[in-house]
């Protein structure tokens, strides 16, 4: 059997809407443990504040914020995958998902021409929603994520040296919170994701989906990374900041650093902000057409982060 373009399209618009009217149990969970944990009364309130937010939105299954974000969609590919119609059928079907998805629950239409500001209304344009894929080797089945980050989404990239090392990173890692906070680039408390390595390109994808695509909790496999994320989140965490900028203990959810083999010459970081309206969800579908929703992305598998030939 082959996963029919119907099937992906009528998935993906509930896809979307899971991801604006659901937020995910790790996000969940650890805006509690802020909550619990923040000493400053004001920000503590904040954080209630967002958690009443959420419970208003999930009973009226409309959106958190405003904002609905930039839907993009994330896909990992089996190896044994069959698509009737192949990509191009899959693609038409995202695309059309999203126009329905930007209808029917609704989500702004955010998208627009960055010159004229020409706007469909549908959040569907020139490279809109962006689509990005992996593969795996085994597999007779397709995962797809989809993402809406804010609008605005934080994001900034530095080449470092060599020499500058961890505390290089912990220096932009700050200056980012700094910077994005007092712009309004992202609401905190934030995802931060950290793209260490590659070419500058390379950096902002993994950092990315670094912020997006992993659970919280969930810790890189490389202990010297493993080491470096729990040492950026206690200092984000001392840096002052609560949620929504207020002074506090709690404007980082989690920190996710991904690496990619650099240039022996450079140290290229990016840093990226996701909110803790945290829009993502996930379905497989299996050749057979069988549909089954889940939380985790499971795009860092071992094979995507593989390092042999
Ligand atoms: S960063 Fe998040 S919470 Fe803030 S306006 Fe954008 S979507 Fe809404």
């Amino acid at each position: 059997m082959a996963i029919s373009e119907q099937v992906v399209y009528e998935t993906a618009v509930e896809l979307h809407r899971r991801a604006a009217t659901v937020l995910p149990q790790d996000v969940r969970a650890r805006l509690k443990a802020l909550e619990d944990g923040e000493q400053d009364g004001l920000s503590r309130f904040v954080l209630s504040c967002i958690a009443d937010n959420w419970a208003a939105a999930e009973q009226d299954s409309r959106p958190l914020c405003a904002d609905t974000g930039l839907p993009r969609f994330y896909v990992k590919c089996g190896n044994d995958l069959q698509l009737d119609g192949g990509f191009h059928a899959l693609e038409t079907a995202l695309r059309r998902a999203t126009q329905e998805a930007t209808r029917a629950i609704p989500l702004r239409p955010n998208r627009v021409h960055p010159l004229s500001r020409r706007d469909f209304n549908n959040n569907v344009g020139a490279h809109a929603p962006g689509i990005a894929y992996t593969f795996e080797p085994e597999g007779d089945w397709i995962d797809i994520t989809t993402v809406h980050r804010g609008g605005l989404f934080g994001s900034d990239y530095r080449m470092l040296f060599p020499s500058d090392g961890i505390p290089g990173i912990k220096r932009f890692f700050l200056d980012c919170l700094g910077q994005f906070f007092q712009r309004g680039l992202s609401c905190p408390p934030v995802i931060v994701g950290i793209g260490l390595g590659g070419t500058k390109d390379d950096s902002f994808r993994i950092g990315q989906e670094a912020a997006c695509l992993r659970l919280i909790g969930d810790r890189n496999p490389d202990p010297q990374i493993a080491e470096l994320e729990q040492e950026l989140e206690e200092l984000g965490n001392s840096s002052g900041f609560g949620p929504m900028g207020f002074r506090g203990r709690s404007s980082i959810l989690s920190v996710h650093v991904e690496s990619a083999y650099a240039h022996t010459g450079g140290l290229p970081v990016s840093v990226h902000h996701f909110c803790f309206a945290a829009r993502r969800s996930t379905v497989r579908i299996n050749n057979d057409n069988s549909v089954e929703f889940r939380e985790d992305p499971l795009w860092f598998t071992p094979y995507y982060r593989r390092e042999e030939v």
